[in-house]
Parts: structure tokens; C-alpha cells; sequence
């Protein structure tokens, strides 16, 4: 018997490790979570920028594993705000007495694989080296921002900050010269959240992004006791759909129906919440190239509906991509933001920026003055939370020289030639394209399962096969080369302009063949013994 401090170490106490520490508890698994924030709750405990909240409905985000949770706990919104979400987590480790199994502020910065002992010496910042059989990533998809690199950013005088980075601390907005770089989801939210707080907002936009109302509302004591009563049928429902929502896809045929009844079903769809108009709509809208451009036109319509300047709404339509083709924003009062005197609309792609001053930013054009300056840039999804610590695995092999072009994995769970880990919405998984909590909940009882079945027939000793992660490494680049999005530059295809390397030639970061058959493909591999995976 191998003598490690931890059978399990978790790394990361986000909404992936919360509910990873829950079940290793559950089956008294000897565990601990590493997590490098000063509070638990991962992307909720980071993100605290003005408007943030979910784009899932509340009611499909939150865990389903425990009835006495979905019972005891009241979402308020439709789509829940920040603060909401990470009390909620706080909740739920509250519940079920998880805190003591979670070390805060503690940031791992190496793990290294110990073959002759089978089991990882993990490296905290502060220099304390952890021992244990096995670890489990839980790291998110979505935690490394990525900056410009803009001469002169370390110049301006004011706060200035990525979007996952906004203070912790009330930050006053009101009257200030606000600057707002990067239209994704976190832009948008941001943008449309301060307008009329704000003294003047300039938002520098490179690409517009598609973008249709959240329609977001409150949800009453009535209305809370109905879902309780539907979350068997809501939770069946996302595991039917592929991205993992309470949507389906209308399947009458796109072709069968007349003009004005897809565009009934479009107005619908528009005003209904959360991805509807996405998800709920003709599949042929998303697959085929004239449905789609139908589509996009429709949704421009609205756009220029809203916009009262013809100028500024066509600069905010995208131009170079349809709609639903690369990840799409949710917004709130977004578009009539641009109505306002004080929000001024500047396109990179007329005026680029060329450096920023002491005072604001210079563009091609102008010069604009600001008191604060946010970078909604966007992130090194995926792997970027991988490769911050230095992972050697068999023979002092690194897991971020093995993934250099793009990371080659088992299922998005196991890495070989890395024994041992095991990866809990990590790269070519399905959790990148779905509702991220429906997805990770499949994950973890995989894992677990694997973990316990190891545990009972005596094996110390896993990794997935050659061979295995060859072959699922082609089924990831397939799916995503289906996809009629596979030649659109976003995250989704693993581009980011402000990693050099990244900016070539896509990668396959997410797996895109939908929750559903990810989730039979999973079942099949357990229910035959995990045969592609060497166990000693
Ligand atoms: P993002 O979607 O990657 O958007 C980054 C934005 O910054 C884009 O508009 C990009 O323009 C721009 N940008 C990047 N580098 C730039 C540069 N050097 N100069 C000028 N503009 C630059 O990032 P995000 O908005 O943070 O969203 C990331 C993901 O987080 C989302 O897709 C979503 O999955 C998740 N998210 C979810 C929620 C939610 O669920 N409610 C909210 C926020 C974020 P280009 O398009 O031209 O590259």
C-alpha cells in the first residue's frame, strides 16, 4: 500500500470541484480541494463585473444530484446574477459540509508524476508539496484572461482591468469617463449594465457579435414551487438537447413551412428567454448555409429596429459570420444603449487602436480621455488554466509541450503518458459547448465511478491508452469540422488574437458532437469495463 498524503486531490473549488468534493465525500474517498481564489466558486467568485449573470436558465445551471437541494433552494431570476449564483454555491458547500474539505489560497504551480510511488507531488506557491494517488482537474474553461498587447497599457494613470479581473471592491461609476474594449458576452453585459451610470461610455469594438435579448424576469414563490415539481421533465429535457438546455429544436423542416410561419416563430422566439431563438428554432437555421443567412437577416432587422443611428446599427451587425456561428452574447437593453447621448460606438476596424496613453487610448483616428479603461478581451480557454502549472507527467514529459498545437485527450477526461489525472470539464470534453453544470454532473460520476472501480479491484495505476486517444482525439477534430462554424475565428474553434500562436490555425478544444451522444459514448466505455484504459 502506497503511502500519499490524499487519495484524491481536487484542483480548483469551482461549480466542477464543489460537486467532484461532494461525491469523493460521498464515497469516503480521502480528499481534498486546491484552490488558488480567496473564496470558493470558481468563475462566480472571479467574474464581478456590473451585469453579470448566467445565460442558462437558473433552474438548469444549479446541481441536480441532491432532491433536498432542488427543494431548498429558490432562484430568484430567470437568469441569476453574480452575486446570487455564488451564494447559491456557497450554499450548497454549506449544506453539505464541504468547506472543511477545501483549502483556499492555495495556488498550484507544479504537479509532477512519481512513478516508482504511482502517485503526484503536487507544488503549492508557497512552496508546500502535497502527495497523492490520483488528481482531478477541475480547473474551468474559462479562468485565464487574455490581454492585448497595446504599447503603453502600463501608462494609463486610472484603473484599468480585464473584465474577470474587476475589483472585488465597490468600484463608483457614476460620471466617469468609462472605455470598454471587446464586444463578447462579457462586453456586452458590461456595456449594456453601466450605460446610464456612467458619465460617458466609448466602446471599441473589433468584430460585432450576434446578439438577441436574454428576456431575462423574476421568478415568484408560485412559480418556483412549479419548477421544483417539472425538474425531473427540465433535467430530461436538457439531456436530450446537445447543448444541455431546457430548448429543443423545432422539427417540422424549415422547407414545409411558409415564409411568415418561420417568421412567426422567429418573432416568438425573440421575445422568449435565454438561447430560444438559437436552440429552439428550425436545426436547419444553424446546419444549412440559406436558412441560416434567412436567419441572420431577420435578426438584423431587429437590430436595426432598435438602433435609432442606420450607421452605428450596421456597424454592430456582423458581417463576416451568421448567427448562432460563433459563442453568442445574451443581452439586456444592449442595442438601445447605442441611443444613448452619452455611449459613442467605435469600430477597431475603421479606426484600430494604436497605443494606450496616461489618459485613454489612441486609435487611428482620435484620441479618447478616460477614467477607467476595461479590457473585455476574452480568455485562453481550455487549456490556458493547464499549461499556469507545469504538468510532468511519465518520464518528465510536459502535458504543455504535448498540447503546443492543439491538446490531444481521451473522452477530454484522461491525457496518456499522464497517469492518474483525470480531467473534469477539461479540453475536448462536451462541457465547453453545452450548459456547462449539465455537462460537468455526467463528468464527475464518470470519474468517480472510475475512481471507485479501480479502488475495488486493486488498481493503483491508470492511464488511457495510446491507441484510445488517437482515436478520440479524431472524433473531437471531425465533430468540429462538421460544424458549420469550423472556419469562424472564436473561441469555439480555439483561436485568440492575443496568443501569437493562436491566431494561425484552429485547435479542438471542446468536443461539438453534443451532450447526448457524449454522454452514451461515456456510458458504453464504463459499462464495458473502461477497456481503453491500461489498469495496474
Ligand atoms: P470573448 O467572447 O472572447 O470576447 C472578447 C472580445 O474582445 C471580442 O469582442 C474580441 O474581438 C475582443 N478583443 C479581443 N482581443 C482584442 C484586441 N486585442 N483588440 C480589440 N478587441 C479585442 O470573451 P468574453 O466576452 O469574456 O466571453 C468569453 C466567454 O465567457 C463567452 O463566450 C461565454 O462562454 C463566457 N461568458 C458567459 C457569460 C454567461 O454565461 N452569462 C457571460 C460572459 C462570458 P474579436 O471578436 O474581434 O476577436
Amino acid at each position: 500500500m502506497i503511502e500519499t498524503d490524499y487519495e484524491v486531490l481536487v484542483i480548483g473549488a469551482g461549480v466542477a470541484g464543489i460537486c467532484q468534493i461532494k461525491k469523493l465525500q460521498e464515497n469516503g474517498i480521502k480528499s481534498l480541494v486546491l484552490e488558488a481564489g480567496g473564496g470558493l466558486g470558481g468563475t462566480w467568485y472571479n467574474n464581478r463585473y456590473p451585469g453579470c449573470r448566467f445565460d442558462s436558465e437558473s433552474y438548469t445551471y444549479g446541481y441536480a444530484f441532491s432532491r433536498d437541494l432542488l427543494d431548498s433552494w429558490h432562484w430568484k431570476e430567470l437568469f441569476s446574477p453574480q452575486p446570487e449564483n455564488l451564494k447559491y454555491l456557497n450554499f450548497v458547500a454549506d449544506k453539505f459540509d464541504l468547506h472543511k474539505h477545501i483549502r483556499l489560497n492555495a495556488a498550484v504551480e507544479a504537479m509532477c508524476w512519481n512513478e516508482a510511488q504511482r502517485q503526484w507531488s503536487v507544488t503549492l506557491a508557497s512552496g508546500e508539496v502535497l502527495t497523492s494517488q490520483f488528481v482531478i482537474t477541475c480547473t474551468g474553461a474559462l479562468g485565464v484572461p487574455t490581454l492585448p498587447s497595446y504599447p503603453g497599457m502600463d501608462d494609463f494613470e486610472g484603473p484599468s482591468f480585464h473584465s474577470y479581473n474587476w475589483p472585488h471592491t465597490p468600484l463608483d461609476l457614476a460620471g466617469k469617463r468609462v472605455g470598454v474594449i471587446g464586444t463578447g458576452a462579457s462586453g456586452i453585459q458590461i456595456i449594456a449594465d453601466i450605460a446610464d451610470e456612467v458619465g460617458a461610455l466609448t466602446v471599441f469594438q473589433r468584430r460585432p457579435n450576434w446578439s438577441v435579448p436574454l428576456n431575462n424576469r423574476e421568478i415568484s414563490e408560485a412559480e418556483m414551487a412549479d419548477i421544483r415539481r417539472r425538474y425531473d421533465a427540465i433535467f430530461a429535457t436538457c439531456a436530450k438537447s446537445n447543448g444541455g438546455f431546457d430548448h429543443l429544436p423545432d422539427r417540422r423542416g424549415y422547407e414545409t413551412v411558409s415564409v411568415a410561419e418561420r417568421r412567426a416563430l422567429w418573432d416568438s422566439l425573440y421575445d422568449a428567454p435565454g438561447f430560444a431563438l438559437l436552440l429552439a428554432n428550425f436545426p436547419e437555421t444553424f446546419l444549412d448555409a440559406r436558412a441560416n443567412r434567412d436567419l441572420s437577416d431577420y435578426v438584423a432587422e431587429r437590430i436595426r429596429a432598435r438602433v435609432h443611428d442606420p450607421d452605428v446599427a450596421d456597424r454592430l451587425i456582423p458581417k463576416d459570420h451568421g448567427f448562432g456561428m460563433r459563442r453568442m452574447p445574451m443581452e439586456t437593453g444592449y442595442f438601445e444603449a447605442y441611443n444613448r447621448d452619452n455611449v459613442e460606438l467605435v469600430s477597431l476596424l475603421e479606426t484600430p487602436i494604436e497605443r494606450v496613453t496616461p489618459t485613454g487610448v489612441e486609435t487611428s483616428a482620435a484620441n479618447y480621455d478616460f477614467d477607467v479603461l476595461v479590457y473585455a478581451t476574452g480568455f485562453d480557454v481550455m487549456t490556458g488554466a493547464f499549461d499556469k502549472i507545469d504538468i510532468k507527467g511519465v518520464d518528465g514529459d510536459r502535458l504543455k509541450d504535448k498540447w503546443i498545437g492543439s491538446p490531444t485527450t481521451y473522452l477530454g477526461i484522461m491525457v496518456h503518458r499522464f497517469p492518474n489525472m483525470l480531467m473534469v470539464a477539461g479540453p475536448q470534453s462536451v462541457s465547453g459547448s453545452t450548459n456547462y453544470p449539465r455537462a460537468i454532473e455526467v463528468s464527475v460520476d464518470w470519474v468517480t465511478g472510475l475512481l471507485t472501480h479501480a479502488r475495488a479491484t486493486g488498481v493503483s495505476r491508470i492511464e488511457a491508452q495510446s491507441a484510445a486517444e488517437t482515436e478520440w482525439t479524431k472524433e473531437v477534430i471531425e465533430m468540429q469540422e462538421n460544424m458549420p462554424f469550423s472556419k469562424v475565428k472564436s473561441w469555439f474553434t480555439g483561436y485568440n488574437s492575443n496568443i501569437h500562436a493562436r491566431d494561425a490555425a484552429p485547435r479542438y478544444v471542446a468536443y461539438w458532437g453534443g451532450a447526448p451522444r457524449y454522454t452514451k459514448i461515456l456510458n458504453k466505455v464504463s459499462s464495458e469495463g473502461f477497456a481503453d484504459i491500461q489498469m495496474d
